[in-house]
């Protein structure tokens, strides 16, 4: 008998090396192996009688070796095994190739049962590469198989055995979900639905053993996050003087869409209800959510507030700060800026200002939330493009106004699907900017390959010649061993533009820059004295340069969706036609359909849950960019219903039990802090 915490190499041929392997997979101890499920299974009950087998499917049958296995080698580095075997019903032809061993393994006269597609050629059956085993064992035949997700190094038929070996050989797990949780919910028993998930007898058993890890997931997920918000208590928030739309209307250069002045009276009627405003700004790129943000600071800052922005980047931080400095400081409005890289000196006189009351509203970077700043009056936080910061940034800023707590203000551009949303936000209320501004067009979106390359070169200097400019995004930033020969870098592929448009001027932008010399090309780009910037996804959230009309994406197949809309986003912001190209040469159907996808449509929320359905949510933005633990079995794309029952369950609980002291429930307090266990914080 082995224990939970055992480390995987207790087990029957995992060795350092395999370990280190299985490592790479997050799989630690016996207790990760039984929960690697499985991706997906193969129904191997049924055995086909040869001859009526259907064809073009996976299918078993049983047969007889009806001869020794022949092995030739037609050529260097090829190896064929051929062999026929026979049932009741008839003659089937195998194949192997490159499997020369199998030729030892296969008796003359024994039975063995093959899963393959069967192929037909007049008379003759055959079948390619069968997987077999002999008649009886039960392994890979005979039930309903699961499939794991593998790692180089490690065969299917290793990690397979040592999940059986460690669901079979580990004393019982104790039940940690709450009697009542699981009466409530009707919920199978943990050690049944952990054996049932592996071994499943029946699809009817594995949808019940998966309906129970499902809700035990997300159950603790919930449970979590149930303790990180009520801990941010609601109560009186910051009272502002309930003001006109329209006055600060006046101080934009633009009259605001329907949207942005609903999403407004929000936030205004919010900030003076005298309860602490918590509210999701949700607009897809482009919609304008800047002008909103700036609204909401208008009127805190009127009411005599202070105000913080914070920004996932430095770029962007700096973008916000001139735009909101434009915007505001005509009405009096002082504004300050402090980012990481912001000189000591000017960090520190930024921060007096937003000590002594000074200044009304600072922009800035996580710098805002380092030690050594206090507001005088805190009033509102506002964080842009709040996917990128984790669930725990979000409470830190808004825990830096101690006694009255600030409002606050997220928004988001990329489009969150319901369930996720629900998780990551479930506590805010939700505005939707679900217009874009006036006279903007979809962009235009093509998938070419290398052959078209040449009528590109062509579309930039068009674009150009007509008075605007150009983006051109590649996956790496230089050259390295990892990425030469793969990937377009950045750094060599402006100078290929140059030298292509020797008249033209190209710029180049990356993360790798300093965050001054960043400024320089960016400022260059939206004066219009750099005609093509060539640059990696720094430019990806917020960047605003109204002028640039066409948008290259150079390998676009290393992107995620979202990501790619995103960049896209950069592009359509002016009343000019715009353009996007994506460069793939990229075979794989599945990475075609992908990027058709984009071609298809501009609505940001039918790709997010395109890119949700195809990555799932781990990948989504990057769970850990949220703070969220890795899920392993639930689907957020259709795990809805259970996740609305287990966010009911873990309320429920936190309700009668708020910091679940009492002894019964010490073991879902367990279990819900190693779930946070990468951010082990968010607790404390
Ligand atoms: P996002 O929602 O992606 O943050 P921005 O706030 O950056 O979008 O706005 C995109 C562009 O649209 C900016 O150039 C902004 O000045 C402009 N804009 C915003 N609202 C309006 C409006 N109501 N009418 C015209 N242009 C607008
Ligand atoms: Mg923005």
């Amino acid at each position: 008998m082995y224990a939970l915490q055992d480390p995987v190499t207790v087990l029957p041929g995992i060795g350092e090396k395999k370990a280190q392997l299985l490592g790479k997979l997050g799989i630690r101890t016996l207790e990760d192996l039984q929960h690697w499920f499985p991706r997906r299974y193969v129904d191997r009950r049924k055995v086909w009688p040869i001859r009526h087998a259907p064809e073009g499917e996976e299918v078993c049958i049983c047969g007889v070796v009806a001869q020794r296995p022949l092995t030739a080698y037609p050529r260097k580095g090829l190896s064929t095994t051929r062999l026929q075997v026979f049932d009741r019903s008839g003659l089937l032809y195998l194949t192997f190739f490159n499997q020369a061993y199998t030729a030892g393994k296969l008796k003359v006269g024994e039975s063995y049962l093959f899963c393959g597609k069967i192929e037909r050629m007049g008379q003759r059956l055959s079948m390619t590469n069968p997987i077999y085993e002999p008649e009886g064992r039960g392994e890979l035949t005979g039930r309903i198989v699961p499939i794991y997700p593998l790692t180089a190094g490690v065969s299917a038929r290793q990690l397979a055995e040592w999940i059986d070996l460690a669901v079979e050989e580990c004393a019982l797990l104790p039940e940690d979900l709450p009697a009542e949780v699981r009466s409530e919910n009707g919920l199978a028993e943990r050690n049944w639905a952990i054996r049932t998930v592996h071994r499943p007898d029946s699809f009817e058993d594995l949808t019940r053993a998966r309906e129970r890890l499902v809700f035990e997931e997300l159950f603790y997920l919930t449970t979590g996050l149930e303790l990180l918000h009520t801990r941010r208590v609601a109560g009186a928030g910051f009272r502002c003087t309930v003001l006109p739309v329209a006055d600060f209307e006046r101080l934009l250069p633009f009259t605001l869409t329907e949207a942005q002045r609903k999403t407004l009276q929000q936030i205004f009627v919010d900030q003076a209800s005298g309860k602490i405003m918590n509210r999701l700004v949700q607009g897809d790129v482009g919609s304008g959510k800047t002008a909103v943000a700036a609204g909401a600071v208008w009127q805190c800052v009127r009411s005599g507030g202070q105000c913080a922005l914070m920004a996932p980047t430095e770029l962007l931080a700096m973008q916000h700060y001139h735009t909101l400095t434009t915007l505001l400081a005509p009405d009096g409005i002082r504004v300050g800026l402090l980012t990481g890289s912001s000189k000591a000196a000017e960090k520190r006189r930024v921060r007096q200002q937003i000590a002594d009351g000074t200044l009304d509203l600072v922009v800035g970077t996580h710098a805002l939330l380092s030690e050594g700043v206090t507001f005088a009056r805190l009033g509102l936080v506002i964080t842009d493009e709040q996917h990128r910061f984790g669930v725990e940034q979000r409470s830190a800023l808004s825990a830096k106004a101690g006694a009255q707590k600030p409002h606050v203000l997220v928004m988001s551009a990329t489009p969150i699907p319901r369930t996720l949303a629900l998780i990551i936000y479930g506590d805010l209320d939700v505005s939707v900017i679900g217009e874009r501004p006036p006279g903007r067009q979809d962009v235009e979106t093509f998938l070419i390959g290398e052959d078209k390359r040449r009528r590109m070169m062509g579309f930039i200097r068009k674009q150009v010649q007509e008075g605007h400019q150009v983006y051109v995004v590649c996956p790496a930033v230089e050259e390295t061993e990892e990425t030469s020969g793969k990937v377009k870098n950045a750094t060599d592929h402006a100078m290929v533009l140059q030298q292509a448009f020797p008249d033209l001027r190209v710029g180049l932008i990356h993360g790798r820059m300093k965050p001054k010399e960043k400024e320089v090309v960016m400022e260059a780009f939206l004066q219009g004295t750099v005609e093509i910037l060539v640059s990696t996804t720094v430019i990806e959230v917020g960047v605003d340069a109204p002028n640039a009309t066409l948008m290259v994406i150079e390998d676009a197949d290393r992107f995620g969706l979202s990501q790619l809309h995103q960049l896209r986003g950069r592009v359509g912001r002016g009343t000019a036609q715009s353009f996007c190209v994506l460069v793939s040469s990229s075979k794989n159907e599945d990475t075609r359909q992908r990027l058709k996808a984009l071609c298809q449509t501009n609505d940001g929320f039918r790709i997010a849950e395109k890119d949700l359905e195809l990555r799932g949510p781990g990948d989504f933005f990057g769970a850990r960019q949220h703070g969220l633990p890795q899920l392993q079995m639930a689907d957020l794309a259709c795990d809805t219903r259970i996740l609305v029952q287990a966010r009911e369950a873990a309320k429920r609980l936190l309700g009668e039990d708020p910091a679940l002291v009492r002894p019964e429930h010490r073991v879902v307090l367990e279990r819900t802090r190693r779930l946070f266990e990468e951010n082990p914080d968010i607790f404390n």
